[in-house]
């Protein structure tokens, strides 16, 4: 097993959906056993745009439940709750203080957020990549498997890694987002608005939740249009996602069949929506069934995650002992 420190994590917000599996679980499956992997269920973050926190509880015990359902092995990889690690607030205070306002304020996600709740701008959004370089840089994470919609947070990361070495001395590494040496994916929404998310377009979202028959029917109601009409022809954002994600649950030949059609001018999307819907199902299943598996034996998962504490508190301590010494 390589030595090198991997860490990401998922926001407790809702039921977990195409674009975590593809753009975040599917990798964290993959590194497991491959390097020494810190997973944990971000909670706290979940409370930027979520203020409500009585489910917080049962919302991680339902996201760890998801993670494990996914193929992800507790003995292999540290699960954890993010509050269930008091160094993790501690180094987020040390970070805001290299954190600039002028530089928070210009992140998209804080942009888009600030401006889907007008009346709950709170510091706590604000400070969202802080916070998520806190995350990382306590465990000295050197790879984040994680989505495009992450990718400048991480870069934020690298500059207040960068900003603490540069003026206490030499403590962290710099990280950099992970997906096995191909590009970040982006899974959009099956409405052509915006990206899959947990809380929002959740008629063009496909959860790992989601029974067999709202799957078919989501992937019907999908967007299409009449197709082109000059052969090799780019394709709109919509019609590319949909060719993703045949690529990820369908057999090769399929894909390369309907990319031919398209190419041709001959698709017929209805077809291809039938035959993605049917694959997605099949890809679906085994992951919702374990989840409910899971979910019902609270003992096991509890116990998951106070394994996965203690041992995610062991590095972090060290890590924070090692900052507090160059900082006062
Ligand atoms: P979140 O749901 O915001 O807590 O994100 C958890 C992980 O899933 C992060 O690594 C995100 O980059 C990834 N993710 C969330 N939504 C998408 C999406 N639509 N496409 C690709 N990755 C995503």
């Amino acid at each position: 097993m390589k030595n090198e420190i991997v860490v990401s994590g998922i926001r407790s917000t809702g039921n977990l959906h195409l674009g975590n599996y593809f753009g975040a679980m599917q990798n964290y499956v993959k590194m497991q056993g491959h390097y020494e992997c810190y997973f944990f269920v971000a909670d706290y973050h979940s409370l930027t745009t979520h203020p409500d926190a009585k489910e917080l509880k049962n919302n991680v015990y339902k996201v760890l439940a998801e993670n494990i359902a996914c193929g992800l092995d507790p003995e292999k990889v540290t699960l954890y709750a993010q509050s269930d690690i008091p160094e993790i607030p501690e180094l987020y205070l040390m970070l805001n203080m290299l954190a600039y306002k002028g530089e928070l304020e210009k992140t998209a996600s804080f942009k888009e957020k600030a401006r889907a709740q007008p009346d709950n701008i709170n510091a706590g959004l604000l400070t969202y990549p802080t916070l998520m370089s806190a995350d990382i840089l306590i465990h000295k994470g050197k790879y984040v498997p994680v989505g495009k919609d992450q990718e400048q947070h991480l870069e934020m990361a690298r500059n207040f890694a960068q900003r603490f070495n540069y003026r206490y001395g030499e403590t962290f590494p710099e990280p950099i987002a992970f997906n096995f040496g191909t590009s970040l994916v982006k899974i959009q929404s099956l409405d052509g608005q915006g990206k899959m998310s947990k809380s929002e377009n959740e008629n063009a979202t496909i959860y790992l939740n989601d029974s067999d028959e709202l799957i078919l029917k989501k992937i019907k109601k999908a967007k299409t249009d009449q197709g082109p009409t000059q052969p090799n022809s780019p394709m709109p954002d919509y019609i590319e996602n949909l060719f993703l994600l045949m690529k990820l649950v369908s057999h090769e030949d399929k894909y390369l069949k309907y990319l031919n059609d398209y190419n041709q001018c001959n698709i017929r999307y209805g077809d291809m929506k039938n035959d993605l819907g049917n694959d997605m199902v099949q890809f679906i299943k085994p992951i919702r069934e374990k989840t409910i598996e899971l979910k019902q034996d609270e003992t096991y998962i509890k116990s998951v995650l106070k394994i996965g504490q203690e041992k995610a508190r062991t590095n972090a301590s060290k890590t924070i002992q090692e900052a507090r010494k160059k900082w006062v």
